[in-house]
């Protein structure tokens, strides 16, 4: 793309989310991610927790600055049956904005209530696996009378 066009890209994107990075409208970071990151525990560049991240890529795709790529993992991990992760988020630093839409989108936070896969300014890490995640997920849809599917 011209620099020009990308750089004008890049304000326009910029200026549109100014509200949630300053004042932290609509903004979901959870106090204790939060306090974690700005007490110095978490040391940036550790953005993403690998083993957390069950490789969807909504990060990259909600990313208004188009700053997260997904990467291949070495070796794919199987999470429930046809099911595998296979790619993993990278952050570039240069382009982010702090806007925490990839925190405030991972499904890791959204949907399992557990500390986000995914935070710009470095992520806490907490032992949980992507596996794991599944494996609690399956086994709460069983409980309820569902079939887990493979979905
Ligand atoms: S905070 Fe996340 S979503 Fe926002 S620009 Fe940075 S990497 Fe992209
Ligand atoms: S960090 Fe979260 S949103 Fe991004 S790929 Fe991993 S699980 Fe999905």
């Amino acid at each position: 793309m011209n620099p020009v066009i990308q750089l004008l890209k890049h304000i326009t994107y910029g200026i549109a989310t100014l509200p949630r990075i300053v004042l932290g409208t609509g903004r979901l970071t959870d106090d204790q991610m939060r306090k974690t990151v700005l007490s110095g525990a978490v040391k940036y560049p550790d953005t993403v927790d690998v083993d957390a991240c069950i490789g969807c890529g909504v990060c990259a795709m909600v990313c208004p600055m188009k700053c997260i790529t997904m990467k291949p993992l070495e070796e794919k991990v199987k999470l429930r049956e046809n099911q595998y992760k296979d790619k993993y988020p990278e952050i570039n630093p240069a382009q982010c904005i702090f806007c925490f839409q990839c925190h405030d989108n991972c499904p890791v936070y959204k949907v399992h209530h557990r500390s986000s896969a995914i935070h710009p300014r470095g992520i806490r890490k907490t032992g949980i696996t992507a596996e794991g995640l599944f494996r609690r997920m399956d086994e709460k849809i069983k409980k309820q009378g569902g079939g887990g599917g493979n979905g």
